[in-house]
């Protein structure tokens, strides 16, 4: 939904105001995550066998996002994804209330769902740009994702994405996910996600993921392509792979 020009600053899956809140686009959103779990149980002996938290690293505050700089967080993990000889570090935080993250929010963001869901769209990202034609050039390496989950009122709430939404003329939308590059901070960037009838929202998570590799991989340099078309696309291919 981003307007060219603030696509590669900020971007996001918006929806309009008199929209039921789980279509986007005239389709129903599928918010189920039963797939992912059957990917909890592969990736619990993956976790042994990787150790993908970085030892050290685990206790460290992730970077901040400005959209979300007014809330408390629980900072639940910072790990190490490796294909090849590349990296991806993210960190995973959740909304807190008295020093622990909400239960709801922590149920559905399980740092092991989280982790499964990482790891396959990482694969399926390398997959997309392979059918689309696109070098998957890494020009920007550790370029961090720092995922922040946040109650969907705090999401709503019409001043959180204002500043956003003004330079990208879209003050009619309500953000649903969100991606900041942080152009500021070069090494970072953030994700801002909530949930939906207690659950995960990995379609959120895969649009938004898009929008980092658009950066990472440098590709609106090599094709004139935009952040939000590109994020579009790998969503519809992500939910064709479900
Ligand atoms: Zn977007």
């Amino acid at each position: 939904m981003s307007a060219r020009g603030a696509a590669s600053s900020t971007s996001c899956r918006a929806r309009g105001r008199d929209r039921p809140a789980l279509r986007l686009g005239g389709r129903k959103i599928p918010r189920g995550v039963k797939g992912d779990r059957r990917l909890l149980a592969v990736s619990a002996w993956l976790l042994g066998l990787l150790a993908p938290c970085i030892p050290g690293a685990a206790h460290a505050e992730p970077f901040r996002s400005e959209y979300v700089a007014d809330l408390p967080f629980a900072h639940m993990t910072t790990t190490q994804l490796r294909r090849g000889s590349r990296t991806l570090v993210y960190s995973l935080s959740i909304q807190a209330r008295d020093g622990a993250p909400i239960e709801g929010l922590a149920s559905a963001y399980e740092p092991l769902l989280v982790h499964a869901e990482m790891t396959k769209l990482w694969a399926l990202m390398e997959a997309f740009l392979d059918a689309e034609g696109l070098e998957g050039a890494d020009c920007r390496v550790q370029f961090n994702l720092n995922i922040f989950i946040i109650k969907e009122a705090q999401m709503r709430e019409d001043a959180r994405f204002l500043s956003y939404k003004q330079s990208a003329n879209q003050l009619n939308y309500v953000i649903s996910a969100f991606y900041d590059a942080t152009p500021q901070v070069r090494g970072e960037s953030a994700i801002i996600l909530s949930t939906s009838v207690g659950e995960a929202d990995t379609l959120g998570l895969a649009h938004e993921i898009a929008h980092y590799w658009f950066d990472r991989a440098c590709i609106g340099r090599s094709k004139q392509e935009d952040s939000e078309l590109f994020a579009r696309k790998f969503e519809q291919y992500y939910r064709d792979q479900r």
